[in-house]
This record gives C-alpha cells, sequence and structure tokens, in this order.
C-alpha cells in the first residue's frame, strides 16, 4: 500500500510501482490555530506553505517550517525534516504534541508522549510511512513578528566557522543556518524577528536570495518571504534546469518559478534518464549525489573537509541542530540529546570521465557519515547493506512497532523501502 497524493519530496525512484494506492489527498486542512497556546492542529498532508498561511495571520508559525513549499507536515514528520530553527526546536517531529496515525493493522490511533501509544509517537519520525499514517497532529507553534532582520557574516577558515555557529546558538537570535561555496568562504546567516524594517528584499523573481548571500551583509524579508527564501530556487538547485538566467525567469513567470516545479521536471527527467543520456553521449559517468547528512559539531570540520576532497559539491548548505527536549527519545532517527549536530545539504551530480561501481561517493559519503558519529537522512539514495542500516536506525525498535502497528506488512519494510527503492 503506497501514499496517494499529488506532490513529493523524495528522492528516490521506486524500481517497483505495483500495490495499492490510498488517496490521502483531501487530509490538507488546516483545523485550528490557537496562537495563545501556540499550538496548530492540522490534518496530516497539509503543506507547509498551507500550514504557516493560517499561523501567519495569527502571528505565529510552526516552530520549525521546512524551506519547501510542498513539504507536508506528515511528511516532514514521518520523513525528517529542518530548518534555521532547528537550533532551538530541534527537528520537526520534535515540536509535534499529539497525532493520529492510521496504522497498516487500520486503526486509527490518537499518540501522545505520554499514552498507551506512546511507542508509535515517537517511533513514527523516520520511519517513512512504514508503521502507518499521520492523519492530524497538533503542533507547537512561536510568535512572530512582521519581518526578520538577516545578517551574513562571511568566515574564511572552517574551524572558526563552526565554533562561530555554536557561539551564534548559544545567542537569543531566531534563526541560523549557512552557507559554504568554497573551501575558504564559509558563511553564517542569523535572523532576528523585527517589527519594521527600512526596506524588504524580494526574491521571489528576478532576484536570488543565494547570490544575495555574498552581495549584502544586511537584509530584510517579510516574514512569509524569510520562510520561503529557499524555495524560489530550490537553493540554487534551480541552476540545473536553467532557471537562473534572467530571460529563462521571465519567460517562466513569477508564479512558476519555486520547488514545486522543479520536483516534477526532476521527476520527469529521473524518470526518462534525459540527463544520463546526453552525460553518456559526451563521455561522463555521472552520479547523483543528494544528501542531509547530520554530524556532530566537533566533527564538523573533518567532514566539510571530506566533501571538498572526495565529492567537490558547492555551494553546501549548512544547519545546526540541538535537541529541543532533552530528554526526549526518537529511537529509528537517534540524535545524542546533548550534542549539537550540523546539517550538512548538498545535492548536485557529479561527473567524472572514468566510471566508477554504482553509489561509489555515496557510499563514501555514508561510510565517512558513520565514522564520524552522524546520520543521515532517508529521503534519497541509500547503499547501506542491510545489517548496516539495521544497527544505524534500531532495528529492534522498529521490529517491535511493526509487529505491533503493521504485523502483515502491509506499509513495507523500511529497508525495502530506503535502500531497495521496492
Ligand atoms: C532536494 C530535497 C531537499 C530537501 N530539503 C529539505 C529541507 O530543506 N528541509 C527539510 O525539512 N526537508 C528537506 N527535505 C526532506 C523532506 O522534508 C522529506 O523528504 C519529507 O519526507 C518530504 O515530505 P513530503 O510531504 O513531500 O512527503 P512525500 O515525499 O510525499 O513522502 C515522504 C515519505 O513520507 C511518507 N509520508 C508522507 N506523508 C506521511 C504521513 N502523513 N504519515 C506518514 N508517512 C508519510 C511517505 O510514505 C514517504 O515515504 C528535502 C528533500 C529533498 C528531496
Amino acid at each position: 500500500m503506497r501514499l496517494g497524493k499529488s506532490t513529493s519530496n523524495l528522492f528516490r525512484q521506486r524500481t517497483d510501482s505495483t500495490g495499492g494506492r490510498l488517496d490521502v489527498s483531501d487530509f490538507n486542512n488546516v483545523i485550528e490555530v490557537n496562537s495563545e497556546q501556540q499550538w496548530a492542529e492540522v490534518e496530516g498532508m497539509t503543506p507547509y506553505v498551507a500550514l504557516s498561511e493560517a499561523t501567519l495571520a495569527e502571528n505565529a508559525m510552526p516552530a520549525v517550517v521546512p524551506q519547501l513549499k510542498s513539504i507536508t507536515i506528515g511528511g516532514a514528520v514521518s520523513g525528517v525534516g529542518i530548518e534555521s530553527s532547528s537550533f532551538r526546536y530541534g527537528l520537526p517531529h520534535e515540536t509535534v504534541l499529539e497525532m493520529d496515525v492510521l496504522t497498516g493493522d487500520g486503526r486509527v490511533l490518537t499518540c501522545t508522549p505520554s499514552n498507551e501509544f506512546s511507542d508509535l509517537f515517537f517511533g513514527l519520525p523516520n520511519s517513512y510511512g512504514t508503521l502507518g499514517y499521520a492523519l492530524r497532529l497538533k503542533t507547537k507553534t512561536i510568535p512572530t513578528r512582521s519581518f526578520v532582520e538577516l545578517k551574513h557574516q562571511r568566515i574564511d577558515n572552517p574551524s572558526r566557522y563552526f565554533e562561530v555557529i555554536t557561539e551564534r546558538c548559544d545567542s537569543d537570535i531566531d534563526f541560523v543556518d549557512g552557507s559554504v561555496f568554497a573551501i575558504d568562504e564559509h558563511y553564517i546567516t542569523t535572523g532576528r524577528f523585527v517589527d519594521s524594517a527600512p526596506f524588504t528584499s524580494d526574491y521571489t523573481y528576478l532576484n536570488i536570495y543565494y547570490r544575495s548571500i555574498r552581495e549584502k551583509s544586511t537584509d530584510y524579508l517579510s516574514a512569509y518571504d524569510y520562510l520561503w527564501r529557499w524555495d524560489t530556487d530550490w537553493f540554487w538547485c534551480s541552476k540545473n534546469l536553467h532557471m537562473q538566467n534572467p530571460v529563462a525567469r521571465i519567460l517562466m513567470g513569477r508564479k512558476r518559478l519555486g520547488s514545486i516545479t522543479y520536483a516534477k521536471v526532476m521527476r520527469w527527467n529521473f524518470k526518462w534518464n534525459i540527463t544520463g543520456t546526453l552525460n553518456r553521449i559526451a563521455g561522463y559517468y555521472p552520479e547523483t549525489v543528494i544528501q542531509d547528512i547530520d554530524i556532530p559539531v566537533d566533527n564538523a570540520a573533518t567532514f566539510l573537509a571530506f566533501l571538498h576532497r572526495e565529492v567537490g559539491i558547492t555551494p553546501i548548505w549548512i544547519c545546526p541542530i540541538r535537541a529541543y527536549n532533552r530528554s526526549a527519545r526518537y529511537p529509528i532517527y537517534p540524535m545524542h540529546p546533548d550534542t549539537t549536530y550540523i546539517n550538512f545539504g548538498f545535492w548536485d551530480g557529479v561527473k567524472s570521465r572514468e566510471p566508477h561501481p554504482p553509489g561509489y561517493r555515496n557510499k563514501k559519503i555514508e561510510h565517512m557519515t558513520t565514522e564520524l558519529g552522524g546520520i543521515k537522512s532517508l529521503y534519497s539514495d541509500s547503499y547501506y547493506s542491510e545489517e548496516q542500516f539495521w544497527r544505524h536506525y534500531n532495528e529492534p525498535v522498529y521490529r517491535a512497532l511493526k509487529a505491533k502497528y503493521d504485523p502483515d506488512n502491509r506499509l513495507n519494510d523500511l529497508y525495502n523501502k530506503c535502500v531497495m527503492k521496492q
């Protein structure tokens, strides 16, 4: 059984498209926003763009809003998300207060951190729809103001860069993320809510947000535009679709520039292997490297040096993460609650003139992630052996949840889904 809805932010191609589809696309409504008590109640397939519009109208936002408009709250909770408020509130699943889950065995269960289904409440994150589907969630919100003041600070030395990120995480700032453009060119971007702004920038049409990081030291965006600053150019990945050319942007039109359009084009490209075929004709052997990796901050400079040496993709998106509630444990995506992690996001194709075995660089990345005590999101390609995979993602707990909530395996198995692409 698979989830039937029109958008997706998964970047692994299925090898098997048989099986039924459960049409859940109508579970896309915001039920209630309570800005006094700071929570929102929402259906599982609601995209964050709709949820944040509803909360911003009440001067509030979900505590962590993933950067791509079509990411749904259920997808981010079961598939792990992140944003620049994660240094304070952790990952989106850490701010969920309660959820209704349709389990593989057909029950609809209300799960909270302390009721009889608390194991499912804590086990759903990183289960990718293999235990059940979140139909309704109650999630924490935080107060907003009209604008966000951004400061972009350049730091050349990588070790110093991660030290300063840690210092910023200890400050009273509202948002922290970063961008690495070259081996000696790192930026920290901090954001602070403000009530008024001397000017506001617009990166939804001809101007491109990621370029502004190198050009401006201070900037202002409306709160809404801040949340979606990365969406218009899919961070920087719109360049692969030639969408950073001003003429192409004008022809495309403001409304169509954004991750929803690009994701459709990329899926079409994957399906027909257009880029792969063109590369082969030109004599290149390409490998797609689309990964988000969380590494303890003490090892972040080592991981960054490895990425430059072995992968060579820039820019790289950087985002610090700290546990929101240090006593909570999410066993299928285990992170140490007292450790600051740095998320490295790098998404591109890497070409070489020599052939390599499948997953050549991706496997090196997985190996290095393990060496440095990190953990990897499973939304794109993974190459772990079954034994390696379950060492990272807690097989005993997962098997116990599976036996309790999906004993007939109607919803597939996490390894089969995320690594074998079934
Ligand atoms: C290029 C790229 C960039 C990304 N960047 C970011 C980022 O910047 N920030 C960020 O936070 N995340 C990012 N992600 C990861 C993204 O948050 C996850 O892939 C997330 O699972 C996508 O949610 P979706 O709603 O699009 O779900 P889908 O892609 O539709 O589904 C993802 C998985 O979750 C399952 N699922 C979906 N809805 C539910 C539900 N209600 N209950 C249970 N299971 C469900 C599906 O079965 C599927 O296995 C990125 C992904 C990609 C490909």
